[in-house]
């Protein structure tokens, strides 16, 4: 069957194999294997892809800064044809990551100076971010944590299990874990169990959610035996990474629905990036795939202030167009929430459309998705003045 572009956007397609293919080939779909034989050096690359300049010098300098690595799965999607292709601006370096931008941060999420223990993250009041690993199946050049992410780079991320886990038992108002890294689901069954069943016992801790790209880099790693693991430890989350409508192959979605089918509820985090979703269609086609393979979109978020990212973000205001696009245009399930994670350790904060042109005490007047104007009228309650105590007496 043959797809125009469109069409190969929004079809599941199996991607397996393309470029290349495994020797023998059944060991595509081995994780082993996709991990084994993931591209990391220019070299290798170049056996598969004509580079242009740009990459090519920032393959050479990606050894000091985050590494290159990319799955020979996410590999294959690279459409060779189109030097704007949108997987390969998401894992092929560029000289551009090199460029010096005054906003740039190290850790653009102030994440660092909210740590009371090493790779645990506590920001907000009832939950945690624990970075469990430094290490991704491929890695994202706009990476948020590239600091301390695939080894590269001059800092460490040296988390202290232990303290990490006295102090989650000791602080009881946490009832959130989130267990992100790095990529926690490439840890073995064995050791991602351990971490799962030792916040199990943690009678204040109400939900675990795991936020992971793995689904997406490597989908062979969705076992039946990774999706029975898990199931012991409900209500277990999992947010998955999705950017491009043509990242939800055929491979993708069955991981997905395994996942779905032994109950673990999937929600998408997909970072806005120019020239790679920044318009309404594409991300229209993005959140239809991924309700149809069960997945919810949860975040849009602007791009980080990461060193070496100005060429991938875009303005605000290309965020709030395109969620005022889907609003009302599509599946209310369908429609995430555009964030900003404040510069400096404020925490996600949401941004919206402006749907509210007039408000006073009397009257609320509403903008709906077409532009037209509704008036809702307050209740007709003595509001003017401040409810005292005294007044909530009998
Ligand atoms: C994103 C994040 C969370 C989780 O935030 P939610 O809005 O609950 O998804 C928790 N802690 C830190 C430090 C975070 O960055």
């Amino acid at each position: 069957m043959r797809y125009d572009r469109n069409d190969l956007n929004k079809a599941f397609i199996s991607h397996a194999p393309g470029y290349w293919a495994a020797d023998p080939p059944e060991e595509w779909h081995d994780y082993t294997w996709q991990l084994k034989n993931r591209i990391n050096s220019l070299s290798q690359i170049e056996e598969h892809l004509t580079l242009c300049d740009e990459e090519r010098s920032g393959i050479l300098l990606s050894g000091t800064k985050l590494a290159m690595s990319i799955t020979p799965h996410f590999f294959n999607l690279i459409d060779e044809a189109d030097p704007e292709d949108p997987i390969r601006r998401q894992v092929i370096p560029r000289i551009e990551e090199t460029w010096y931008d005054e906003s740039d941060m190290a850790d653009p999420c102030g994440e660092d100076s909210h740590m009371p223990v090493p790779g645990l993250v506590h920001r907000y009041p009832d939950r945690v971010l624990f970075l469990v690993t430094d290490r991704c199946a491929a890695y994202c050049r706009y990476c948020t944590r590239s600091r301390v992410v695939s080894g590269a780079g001059e800092q460490e991320l040296e988390t202290d299990y232990e303290a990490a886990f006295r102090y989650l038992e000791e602080n009881r108002g946490i009832r959130d874990v989130l267990l992100s890294g790095g990529d926690p689901l490439l840890f073995s069954d064995r050791k991602l169990e351990k971490i799962l069943e030792r916040l199990h016992r943690i009678p204040h801790i109400e939900f675990v959610r795991i936020g992971s790209r793995v689904p997406v880099f490597l989908p062979q790693r969705i076992t039946p035996e990774l999706c029975r693991m898990l199931q012991k430890y409900h209500p277990l989350f999992l947010s998955v990474h999705v950017n491009h409508p043509r990242e939800l192959t055929l491979e993708v979605k069955e991981g997905l629905e395994r996942l779905a089918n032994h109950g673990v509820p999937l929600g998408n985090q997909s970072v806005l990036l120019r020239g790679v979703n920044d318009d309404v269609e594409t991300m229209k086609t993005l959140i239809h795939k991924l309700l149809m393979c069960r997945v919810r979109p949860y975040y849009l978020y602007q791009c980080d202030l990461i060193q070496g990212s100005s060429h991938l973000r875009t303005p605000v205001s290309k965020g709030i167009e395109i969620i005022e696009g889907l609003r009302g245009h599509t599946t209310g399930y369908a429609i995430p929430q555009l964030v900003i994670d404040a510069p400096g350790g404020g925490g996600k904060v949401p941004v919206n459309p402006e749907y509210v042109v007039h408000r006073d005490a009397k009257r609320i007047v509403l903008r709906n998705y077409e532009g037209k104007l509704f008036e809702y009228p307050e209740p007709n309650l003595p509001q003017s003045a401040p409810l005292e105590p005294a007044a909530l007496l009998p």
